[in-house]
């Protein structure tokens, strides 16, 4: 007699109540739940009593498996009994085998202490369970009404779960049919139901991804049991792909793959972020990268400061102008570095200042300051600073450029307009002395030479008399020459005083001045209303005298002279406009008119070349422009602006 004979004997004769007592007792404990949903009552105490007896004789019989077959084929092969009563039977039957081989393994310490008889037992027990649960297997084998049975019971219990779960959930038959799917999954993809059901699964997996799927899935069904989640792309009914990560298993009955149930996340949208986060990020370190560049190979010095005034950044040009290293200064006290002495002080209170109240006298803004390089000289720097963050905490850039030859430049040019000032005044000075001074003699030539030619004209033999004739000319020309020279110099003077003065009023002064001139040339002249402006009232006289004056000298010669004078107010100034019809000249020669003692040898009327580099000087007095456009045989335009108020400028 094998050991579970006597051990099922042994148990039938003296404990099978408390056998009985301990099923009943697992039964009720919570982990065995699997069958809280069948009734637990009287019945069910009948059913065990009768089950127990015979699977005790069965641990009696020498042949175990083929009892076990005879006794399945009397409980299941009865006609009368529905797929449906049979799954039941058969799930508490089985359950009842292993509650019972539970219950069993209790009573070992009382049939023997043994323990290699206890463990031939238990491995025993273990075998008669694992027979019933091939047999129970087997009777389902190809039972399709009771697979989908189970399956609606499973669907029953876990629907409502499935349903309102968010993740893809589907069962699919081993060739790939689909039998369920959730609302979830239905959802996602935007199919009817039946557009589903009965389909393939492969139909709704994306072409890039169906191969894989596909041996991802025949692993599953083979028992390879290691399989790790996979990411498919699922065919939305809009054509649009949705991603999902999860899961297939494989459900098997008898050792043959039953059907596969997987669970899938949507992560559709984590893949699009994934990928713009990775795109940011791409775009992040790119902009990073060309900002690294431009701050190293900038032309400007760039240092960059924390909080506490310590340097974070020093670029390569940085090293050039101050000649320390970036590892010299690196978070190094910058104010020690490169801040001389005088503005240190200035330096921490206005950090402070601008850390504690925001108030900021130099942010943004382009300073001109001296700095110390690294052998402690003081040179001119222009510096920007600028606000900035580095990880999460305030600091500053600063943009440095060295300006020791811009200063030095420029100091070089102040020197030398403060020289030509000095010269020019010098020279104007000579100019008025010298013509000054020439009047005199200038004044007896001329007073000579008039005696000459009014009363000893008679005896003058008619040769000599031209000669005098051509110094008494000469010493003319000569005195307005030294008249206009005196005129330009005096312009010079300080002494002017600027008044209100009424433009129509001066023309008209100069008008009566060149009456004769005008009524000889027959000259038509047309002003347009002027206004009163803050000026000279003596220069502004000379400037229309000396433009008028031209524009009837420089006429054409059967053609009446015109001018037109107009004038409009822009931005504070006065613009005029004098327009002559005069012979005019190439405009390539516009600047040189201005000059002093530029004339055109082709103009053969007289004339001493300083009228115009006087009207330039005298507009420029007023802080203002001329200008001048004209075209040979055409006419000439005379630009001028003068401001109206002096204060403006
Ligand atoms: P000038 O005493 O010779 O007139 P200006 O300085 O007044 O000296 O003028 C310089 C030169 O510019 C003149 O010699 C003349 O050739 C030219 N010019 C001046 N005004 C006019 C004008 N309105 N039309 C043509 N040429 C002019």
């Amino acid at each position: 007699m094998s050991v579970l004979n006597e051990f099922a004997n042994y148990i039938r004769k003296n404990r099978q109540d408390e056998v009985l007592d301990k099923i009943m007792e697992i039964y009720h404990l919570p982990d065995h739940s699997i069958l809280s949903s069948q009734p637990i009552s009287i019945n069910l105490l009948h059913f065990l009593k009768d089950k127990l007896s015979i699977l005790l004789n069965i641990l009696e019989d020498k042949n175990v498996p083929s009892a076990i077959e005879n006794q399945w084929d009397i409980w299941f092969n009865k006609s009368e009994i529905e797929e449906r009563q049979k799954l039941h039977e058969a799930k508490l039957l089985f359950s009842f085998i292993y509650f019972s081989k539970t219950a069993l393994v209790d009573f070992i310490p009382g049939f023997t202490t043994d323990v290699i008889t206890a463990v031939k037992i238990v491995s025993d027990l273990e075998n008669v369970h694992k027979q019933f649960q091939n047999k129970r297997y087997k009777t389902f084998e190809n039972s399709s009404a009771v697979m989908k049975i189970e399956l609606e019971e499973s669907e029953e219990r876990y629907k409502d779960l499935f349903d309102n779960a968010h993740d893809l959930i589907h069962f699919v038959a081993p060739v790939g049919k689909i039998m369920y799917v959730n609302k979830a999954w239905q959802k996602t993809l935007d199919y009817s139901i039946d557009e589903i059901i009965g389909n393939s699964i492969y139909n709704f997996i994306e072409d890039d991804c169906l191969e894989e799927f596909t041996k991802y899935r025949e692993k599953i069904l083979n028992q390879y049991n290691d399989e790790d989640h996979i990411q498919v792309s699922l065919k939305k009914k809009n054509g649009t792909a949705v991603i999902a990560e999860g899961f297939v298993s494989a459900k098997f009955i008898a050792g043959k793959a039953a059907y596969t149930r997987g669970i899938f996340r949507d992560i559709t949208l984590r893949i699009e972020n994934e990928k713009k986060l990775l795109r940011i990020n791409e775009q992040l370190s790119e902009r990073e990268e060309n900002l690294l560049q431009l701050v190293t190979y900038a032309p400007d010095a760039i240092v960059a400061i924390n909080e506490q005034s310590f340097i974070t950044f020093w670029n390569p040009k940085a090293e050039e102008v101050f000649g320390w290293s970036g590892s010299e200064v690196m978070n190094k006290p910058l104010a020690e570095v490169i801040i001389p002495l005088i503005y240190r002080e200035a330096h921490t209170k206005g950090m402070n200042r601008y850390l504690a109240t925001g108030e900021a006298h130099v942010l943004n803004k382009t300073i001109e300051i001296t700095a110390l390089n690294k052998k402690g000289e003081e040179f001119y720097i222009s510096l920007t600073i600028s606000k900035s963050r580095q990880r999460g905490e305030i600091g500053f850039i600063a943009f440095i450029r060295d300006m020791t030859i811009q200063k030095k430049n420029l100091l070089e040019l102040e020197q030398k307009r403060k020289e030509l000032e000095a010269s020019n005044k010098e020279l104007e000075q000579y100019a008025w002395l010298t013509s000054h001074d020439l009047r005199e003699p200038l004044r007896k030539i001329l007073t000579y030479s008039d005696i000459l030619l009014t009363i000893h004209k008679e005896i003058l033999p008619e040769v000599v008399e031209k000669n005098v004739q051509k110094i008494y000319q000469s010493g003319k020309r000569m005195g307005s020459l030294v008249q206009a020279i005196l005129m330009y110099s005096d312009l010079s003077s300080e002494q002017h005083l600027f008044e209100q003065v009424d433009l129509n009023l001066i023309i008209k002064e100069v008008l009566v001045d060149l009456e004769l001139l005008i009524s000889d040339a027959q000259a038509f002249i047309q002003v347009d209303e002027l206004i009163t402006i803050e000026a000279i009232p003596l220069q502004m006289r000379q400037l229309f005298l000396n433009l008028i004056g031209n524009s009837i000298k420089y006429r054409q010669k059967h053609i009446a002279p015109y001018i037109k004078i107009s004038a409009e107010e822009k931005n504070g100034y006065l613009e005029m406009v004098l327009k002559d019809n005069g012979i005019g000249f190439e405009t390539k020669d516009k600047d040189k008119i201005f000059k002093l003692f530029q004339r055109f040898s082709s103009h053969k009327t007289e004339g001493t070349g300083i009228g115009l580099a006087l009207c330039k000087k005298i507009v420029e007095k007023h802080n203002g422009f001329i200008n001048v456009e004209s075209q040979t045989g055409v006419g000439s335009s005379f630009f001028i602006s003068l401001p109206i108020h002096k204060a403006l400028v």
